[in-house]
């Protein structure tokens, strides 16, 4: 590993390497990796390192590639990140503590290019992917900040998951790793537009991760008008990968279905809903939308949300209780922090 090289991101085998480049015994690397994960603030705070390799590691490597701008915190106990990245990009974290859980949920871009109409990030467009270690990162500050690692973790901040593959997946195998934050692989949620290559591929690979899926509409050219890539993948092929990923991992698919006055919530919606999804295994997160300053769509009323949902039950669909996940889709959680 050359020297600069950011640390959160890095495996075992790489610190070996670094620790080796330093002249250093390699068990220093099983040292060091403890600190990174078990996060202190910084490297001179890594108390049974020697004060010389821990002065080398400060000056030639850069240990958060994430700083903390913000935190704001709601009276629930969701706190809301602003974080800058070495090159000045911003980017959005979120805690959410819950009585048997708590959720982090990170982005995975800096912006994001699929324009969904409903988000605030989709309208800033993409600037750029993120490393695996300015994703990791954001757990690692999270952690800084509340004093203990969450249980579960989200993809389901700025951008899209499945177009920056490579650092998604490494991202995973550091949340997962016992040498990692050692979070269990069903407690790590990818939510994703749709991007059906993208879920094809994942579900290969074996991992026991949820996938969730943004549908929002049943019909492509309703869907196309809310989501752009709706004119890329119609919902036969996204329909036909969802299940090609649920055979091959046996892990139910979250649908989430942000709900909108008078677009997406009416009896119709449902019946289509329901016949797309039948034999599918998955079951419904409905999320009354979140609108963002100057958007199209609003929340529909309380008893009109009850009467989706009772027409999904009766049609046979599984729908999440209400408060059983984080109501929450890729570009929905903003709602939760603007009240903060
Ligand atoms: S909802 Fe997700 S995929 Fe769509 S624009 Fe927003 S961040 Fe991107």
């Amino acid at each position: 590993m050359a020297a600069g090289k950011v640390l959160a991101g890095q495996g075992p085998e790489e610190l070996k390497e670094l620790m080796a480049e330093f002249g250093e015994p390699s068990y220093r690397a099983a040292q060091l990796i403890k600190w990174i994960y078990r996060p202190v603030a910084a490297i001179g705070e890594m108390s049974n390192l020697p004060i010389g390799l821990r002065e080398r590691l400060v000056q030639e490597t850069v240990y958060h590639p994430c700083s903390r701008v913000t935190v704001r915190r709601s009276q629930d106990g969701t706190r809301k990140y602003l974080l800058e990245l070495q090159d000045g990009e911003l980017i959005e974290s979120v805690y959410i503590p819950e009585a048997d859980r708590s959720t982090v949920c990170i982005s995975s871009q800096v912006g994001c290019k699929m324009g969904c109409t409903f988000c605030a990030t989709g309208s800033m467009g993409f600037v750029r992917h993120l490393t695996a270690g300015e994703i990791v990162d954001q757990v690692l500050q999270v952690i800084l900040d509340v004093g203990s690692r969450p249980s579960n973790v989200v993809y389901m901040g700025m951008g899209e998951p499945l177009e920056n593959y490579g650092p998604l997946l490494r991202s995973i195998e550091i949340l997962n790793a016992a040498w990692g934050l050692n979070i269990g692989i069903r407690q790590i949620t990818v939510s994703t537009c749709g991007l059906v290559p993208g879920i094809r591929r994942l579900g290969k690979e074996g991992l026991g991760l949820t996938l969730a899926v943004s549908l929002h509409a049943a019909d492509d050219e309703k869907r196309s008008r809310i989501m752009p890539v709706a004119r890329v993948y119609s919902l036969d092929e996204l329909l036909d990968a969802l299940h090609e990923y649920a055979a091959r991992t046996k892990r139910r698919i979250t649908i989430e279905y942000a709900l909108m006055a008078g677009f997406n919530d009416s009896r119709e919606d449902a019946r289509q809903l329901t016949e797309l999804l039948r034999g599918l295994l998955c079951h419904v997160n409905l999320i009354p939308v979140n609108p963002i300053p100057g958007g199209l769509h609003h929340k529909p009323r309380d008893n009109q949300i009850v009467r989706f949902e009772n027409w999904l039950r009766r049609g046979g669909l599984e729908v999440k209780e209400r408060g059983a996940d984080i109501e929450a889709a890729c570009g929905q959680l903003r709602g939760r922090w603007e009240e903060i």
